[in-house]
């Protein structure tokens, strides 16, 4: 699991400009949520390494003093919850404020560790004022400049030793399956269906974390874990900072599974927030199921309608037909082993692996039918590739000149690769080196 670090601080004193820096050129998710008042963001961050999850939590109104307050406690009190790591922003151009003072004992009295950032310290004179911070009761201080980037790098060297290990893979770990999707697809009445099932045997799982509820179930004598994603939600009452969180914990998730089975409602179509789960898992790497839920209440289901289905999903993001959908329903528990077993089928394509004198047969014959291209004066050349790694799958491929490899190129190797050995719900990687 990525470390998650939340920002913290009363408003205005920089905190979104901070999270734009962390994060870098990398888009942010913004949590667009019916009825939220703020805009809040999340994002993935990468230093000396390690990759971590950002959160700001945004702006609060400034009108009054007391509203101010209650909206920065209860940021601060999920933040504490929900992180590994905190930064707690002040600003050097306003100096101490009582508002500072009470997170400053908030944070004191709590375990998650906290590092003090006192922004706007564009330049020394005002790195050296910022001193006066240290009467906030932290032993370190960091002054950094949000906007021009003084000072960032020494907090981020700091932020990344205080994340907690990695924990390095466990060969034989039980791969998980996250069940994510929109709210009301269907997410629990499946997992339910699998749970309540003659086929399936379930065990308890101790400690379940702290993201997603867990359950261990076996099926055809595999074992698997499903990770719900959307339990929390169901018990929390209905709050915008439990609703954000619920986003954060299904992009965790994702971050975490070996498959996504994306939950889709028939009778919905295809939105913005499944393409965007789609392309997060994809970007994460991993291995993707799409499920047609509720197919029960389509009416008229020829032989037709699945597949005008897929070619209306698979129209809506381009590049994704590797991705295998599933039409089944919940309630009547239609296909909702078909499920399991294309996942199952998943999990080995994503564990595939090419030998490196298959390979390069195969490959010598694609450019034998479809000859690299001149560039410049140059021929464009491939010498031998392999595949690197598996699970998930990433090839590397040695040639002269890969910056002018045309992607019309990248992509008919892709193709030929899966046309060839199927590789079905998970994204492969091809990696073009200078030899
Ligand atoms: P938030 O409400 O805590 O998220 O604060 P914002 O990130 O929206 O920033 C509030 C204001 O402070 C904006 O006008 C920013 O341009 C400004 N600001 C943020 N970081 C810096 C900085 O490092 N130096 C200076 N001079 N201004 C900053
Ligand atoms: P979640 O928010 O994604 O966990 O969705 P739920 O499992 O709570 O389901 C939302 C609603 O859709 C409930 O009223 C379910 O009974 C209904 N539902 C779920 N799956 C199916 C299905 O396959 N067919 C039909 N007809 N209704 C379903």
């Amino acid at each position: 699991m990525l470390p998650v670090v939340s920002i913290v601080g009363r408003p205005n004193v920089g905190k979104s400009t901070i999270f734009n820096r962390l994060i870098g050129s990398r888009k942010a998710i913004v949590d667009d949520q019916y009825g939220v008042t703020r805009d809040r963001h999340y994002g993935q961050a990468f230093w000396n390494g390690r990759e971590f999850n950002v959160i700001d939590t945004g702006g609060y109104q400034p009108d009054e003093t007391d509203v101010i307050w209650d909206g920065v406690r209860e940021q601060v009190h999920i933040a504490i919850r929900e992180s590994d790591l905190i930064l707690f922003v002040v600003d050097t151009e306003g100096g101490i404020t009582s508002l500072d003072r009470s997170v400053a004992r908030m944070l004191r009295e709590e375990d998650t560790p906290v590092l003090l950032v006192a922004n706007k310290a564009d330049n020394e004179e005002r790195a050296m004022n910022a001193t006066e911070f240290y009467g906030l009761g932290f032993e370190e201080l960091y002054p950094v400049s949000a906007i021009n980037g003084r000072g960032t790098g020494d907090l981020l060297d700091k932020m990344v030793t205080l994340f907690p290990e990695e924990k390095e893979e466990e060969e034989n770990s039980i791969p998980k399956l996250a069940i994510v999707g929109r709210p009301n697809v269907g997410k629990s009445s499946f997992i339910n269906a699998l749970l309540d099932d003659d086929r399936c045997i379930v065990t308890d799982i101790p400690g379940t974390t702290r993201d997603s509820i867990h359950s261990k179930l076996t099926y055809n004598d595999k074992d698997y874990i499903l990770v719900d994603t959307a339990g929390l939600r169901k018990k929390a009452n209905v709050d915008e900072n439990v609703e954000f969180y619920s986003t954060v914990r299904t992009e965790r998730a994702l971050q975490n599974c070996d498959v996504a089975v994306l939950m889709l409602d028939a009778m919905r179509g295809f939105e913005k927030q499944d393409q965007r789960i789609l392309k997060n898992a994809t970007e994460y790497n991993k291995g993707t199921v799409m499920v047609l839920n509720k197919w029960d209440l389509v009416p008229e289901k020829d032989s037709n309608i699945h597949r005008e289905f897929e070619e209306y999903v698979y129209s809506r993001v381009p590049r994704m037909e590797y991705v295998p959908i599933i039409s089944a329903s919940a309630i009547t528990r239609q296909r909702i082993h078909k499920v399991l077993e294309v996942a199952d089928l998943v999990l080995k394509e994503r564990k595939k692996s090419i030998s490196t004198s298959e390979l390069n047969d195969f490959i010598y014959g694609i450019l034998k039918k479809k000859p690299l291209p001149v560039r410049g004066e140059v021929q464009l050349k491939i010498k031998y590739c392999s595949q690197v790694k598996s699970n998930p799958p990433v090839f590397k491929f040695f040639m002269n000149r890969p910056e002018k490899l045309p992607t019309s190129y990248h992509r008919y190797i892709e193709n030929r690769i899966r046309e060839e050995y199927g590789f079905i719900g998970v994204p492969i990687t091809l990696r073009f080196v200078q030899k």
